[in-house]
């Protein structure tokens, strides 16, 4: 068994983007840019976002963060987009989800400007990612390809299953899936018999925020489980998948932590990057 480890891969990741960028400065005179809206003071939102700033400052990338209190109007996040879209010196805007309620979430992502969306949630990238074209692919998925590509898991034929079909995780992860040969099914709460999806995928990824949710009956044997939930349970950090019984019959998988969610960042680095990069050619 293949325990498929993102901490690391992203660690390397990040130690290769910290040259490109120093030499791309040096070359350039341009320091590549990401600013960072947050709204309200959700804990773990607080703590994705120091987290990201933290990675920015060690690979050599300027980071701003817009903070605003929940009682926000919407029209005055709206403006600040405005103001990030047209600022040479800022090259990936993300606003930091979930978003309070009076807020319309749709309509901020399809603000910022297509060539800034470095989470690929702006629905014109949503759109060339499905269609397969060169494109900001979201963090989390992306993440998740690349560590698959790393430890040389070909896509092509096999049956994946995602369980999840949020429009951040669950259904761009999909799309990469299918355009990278798999056959996917997506299972959603809806989905009747979830069981039934899993036992047939050789590659489950699970992406809910359940503890728990998948189990070691659900998973066929020598299958790879990429686990990307993120829970809370008596102070530890758990996944949607159960790790300990899984992990005896799966060929690879993912950790929590340490699995998906250094992936995540890692790749936000990287479209930063790629971001200031086209916006000087
Ligand atoms: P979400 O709430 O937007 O979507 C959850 C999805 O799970 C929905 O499609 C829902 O239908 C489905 N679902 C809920 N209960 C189900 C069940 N019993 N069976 C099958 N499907 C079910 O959540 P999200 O934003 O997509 O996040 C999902 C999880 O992934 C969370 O734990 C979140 O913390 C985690 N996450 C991790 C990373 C990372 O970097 N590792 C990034 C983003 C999200």
């Amino acid at each position: 068994m293949k325990i498929l480890d993102g901490k690391a891969l992203a660690s390397s990741i990040q130690a290769s983007l910290k040259n490109e960028i120093e030499t791309f400065k040096k070359e350039t005179h341009i320091t590549p840019g990401l600013a960072v809206i947050l709204v309200g003071d959700d804990p773990a939102s607080h703590a994705y976002v120091n987290r990201k700033a933290k990675a920015c400052k060690e690979v050599g990338i300027y980071s701003v963060l817009h903070e605003m209190p929940a009682d926000i109007e919407e029209d005055d996040i709206l403006s600040t987009i405005e103001m990030i879209n047209n600022n040479p010196k800022i090259h990936g805007l993300l606003v930091q989800l979930p978003l309070p309620k009076h807020i319309d979430t749709a309509k901020l992502l399809e603000k910022i400007s297509p060539a800034k969306d470095v989470d690929g949630f702006h629905p014109y990238n949503f759109g060339k990612l499905i269609a397969g074209l060169d494109t900001f692919a979201p963090c989390t998925p992306l993440g998740i390809m690349k560590l698959l590509e790393t430890n040389d898991i070909d896509l092509k034929g096999l049956n994946a299953c995602v369980i999840g079909a949020s429009n951040i995780v669950g259904k761009p992860l999909a799309a990469m899936l299918l355009n990278a040969g798999a056959t996917v099914d997506v299972c959603h709460i809806l989905t009747k018999d979830l069981k039934a999806h899993t036992l047939n995928a050789d590659i489950v990824c699970v992406g809910v925020g359940k503890p728990n949710l998948l189990t070691a009956d659900m998973v066929k044997d020598g299958a790879i489980v990429i686990d990307i939930g993120i829970n809370k349970v008596e102070n530890k950090i758990v996944g949607d998948a159960d790790y300990e019984n899984i992990s005896k019959k799966c060929s690879a998988i993912t950790p929590v932590p340490g699995g998906v969610g250094p992936m995540t960042i890692a790749m936000l680095l990287s479209n930063t990057y790629e971001a200031a990069k086209k916006a000087h050619q």
